[in-house]
């Protein structure tokens, strides 16, 4: 495999004025992208505002001698995301990689969540991702080339106490990489997820201190460049750390299949541990392979003949 480079490509690395999105954004740059810093700037729980950060970040790339510009915009704001794409694509004429990387937290009980910092976070993860691809889509349908990562979390993925709204819009990462995914293909847009675990000031009071110097952001976005080069996969979720990767896939497993007077809530609860079990489970590629099987096992079981 020969060395990956970003020459002649253009990306948006948003939140990347620290952190992650800030080691992403470098590394892209020092392989011969053109970057959009995009920040706002924000206190971890998304308070304030200021441009500070993306600007250094932009002094960074070009002291390297790279190309950048920063954009201070909040991802939820879907007007200031479309100034953002435009003034890209007045400056360098295309638009190839988008990183959607911004984040913050507002971690509580689910018993004491205010309903206002579960629809904050999710208009700025969720949101945020969906203004910044849904305003790049077009320009990526055109030129016949994309490449998207949304940034999800273990948090999503598995469940973290504390955080009912960072989960659920970490989790909805997955669900729209896998519509995006599916409609992209034909036009050579591809889109995957970045599941990082990071010392970055969001975990600073999370981790020990020996741990934190392992997990340097620097360590994952050799996972990110790849997920976003020429020949990067589709429909992935990378999970990195500290120098691992690993993939998360969702499974379904093989299940059972009750007809008529037999599909009761008792025969449920009484074959539960054979719906479960995960011998023979395979990855769906899409909703309609769900309902397929479905429709062929309720065919077979009656013995019926179903094309599909
Ligand atoms: P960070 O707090 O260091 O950086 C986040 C950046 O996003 C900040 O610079 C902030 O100003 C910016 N930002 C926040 N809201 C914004 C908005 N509305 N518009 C534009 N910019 C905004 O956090 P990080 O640890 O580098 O996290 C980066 C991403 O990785 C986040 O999506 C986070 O949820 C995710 N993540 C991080 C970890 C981890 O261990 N650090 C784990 C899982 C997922």
């Amino acid at each position: 495999m020969g060395e990956i480079r970003f020459g002649g490509r253009v990306a948006i690395v948003t939140g990347a004025g620290t952190g992650l999105g800030r080691s992403h954004a470098l590394g892209l740059a020092e392989r011969g992208a053109k970057v959009v810093v995009n920040d706002l700037g924000v206190s971890r729980d998304g308070s304030g505002a200021s441009s500070e950060a993306a600007e250094a970040v932009v002094d960074e790339i070009r002291a390297m001698g790279g190309t950048a510009m920063a954009h201070g915009t909040d991802v939820s704001d879907e007007a200031g995301v479309k100034d953002m794409v435009a003034q890209a694509m007045d400056a360098w004429g295309r638009i190839d990689i988008v990183v959607n990387n911004a984040g913050i937290l507002r971690d509580k009980t689910f018993a004491k969540m205010e309903m206002a910092d579960f629809r904050k976070v999710v208009d700025v993860h969720l949101i945020g991702s969906a203004n910044v691809a849904h305003a790049c889509w077009p320009i990526m349908r055109e030129q016949k080339y994309g490449r998207i990562v949304l940034t999800s979390s273990a948090s999503g993925l598995y469940g973290n106490f504390g955080q009912s709204n960072y989960g659920a819009a970490k989790a909805a990462m997955m669900g729209l990489m896998n519509v995006l995914h599916l409609e992209g293909a034909r036009d050579n847009i591809r889109v995957n997820t970045l599941a990082p675990t990071a010392a970055t000031r969001m975990t600073e009071d999370l981790l020990p201190a020996e741990a934190q110097a392992l997990l340097a952001p620097e360590t994952i976005t050799p996972g990110l460049l790849y997920l976003v080069s020429e020949d990067g996969p589709s429909r992935v979720i990378l999970g990195a750390g500290a120098g691992s990767f690993s993939q998360t896939q969702v499974y379904e497993s093989t299940g059972i299949t009750l007809m008529d007077e037999d599909n009761t809530p008792e025969a449920v609860a009484a074959q539960f541990d054979q719906i479960t079990d995960p011998a023979g489970h395979v990855e769906m590629t899409d909703a309609f392979s769900q309902t397929r099987k479905y429709a062929l096992n309720a065919a077979k079981a009656r013995g019926l003949k179903l094309e599909w």
